[in-house]
């Protein structure tokens, strides 16, 4: 479907039905896991929102959600290295098993950073879940337990990832056209 949001995309790596598809396994293999444990989900904002939502309604356990907001991007297109954490938590984790949900794990800075940080929140386990790996970034050692889709060694838009803030509301993951760069 051509429109505005679809325009700027060069080309489709995971189609809406893909994703859905994948979401549901990641979904089941976790409410396996953690059956009987009642699970914290962190989901890591703003990225994530679109991924969470579904993902927590493909696991049926009863859970608990927090949220929290870091930065170590601004608007450009490469890791700045720096974390710094723009909202927290709202409620003590001591002795909870949390599951850390992400959008994507690139250099590992944002992750390793919330490892370290919850970990020294006194959690009693951190599941790291990420829609997607991009294992050409990495600088920091960090690995997900869980992951929906590894890609290649490319800026990716939709289904929660953004570029500037846009394409977040893209229902499929894809690679965004040079020119869209350029003009911002
Ligand atoms: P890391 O700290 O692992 O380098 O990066 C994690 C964050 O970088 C992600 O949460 C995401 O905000 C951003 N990021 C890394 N690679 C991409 C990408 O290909 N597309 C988008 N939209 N964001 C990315
Ligand atoms: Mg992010």
């Amino acid at each position: 479907m051509k429109n505005e949001l679809t325009n700027d995309i060069l080309k489709v790596l995971y189609t809406e039905d893909e994703i859905h598809q994948r979401v549901q396994e990641l979904g089941a293999a976790i409410a396996e896991e953690f059956a009987g444990r009642r699970p914290l989900f962190v989901g890591i904002l703003k990225g994530s929102v679109i991924f969470l939502a579904d993902l927590i309604r493909a696991c049926p356990l009863l859970c608990d959600l927090e949220m929290m907001a870091v930065s170590s991007y601004g608007n450009a297109t490469a890791s700045s290295g720096r974390v710094r954490i723009n909202f927290d938590l709202q409620q003590d984790v001591r002795g909870r098993d949390l599951i850390i949900v992400e959008d994507i794990l690139d250099s590992g800075n944002t992750l390793s950073f919330l490892k370290d940080y919850l970990n020294a929140k006194g959690a009693a386990s951190i599941t790291i879940v990420t829609l997607l790996d991009k294992p050409s970034g990495r600088q920091k050692a960090v690995t997900a337990d869980y992951i929906g889709f590894t890609v290649p060694d490319a800026f990716v838009v939709g289904y929660g990832l953004d570029y500037a803030q846009l394409y977040r509301n893209l229902p499929c993951i894809g690679v965004l056209k040079p020119e869209v760069y350029q003009k911002t």
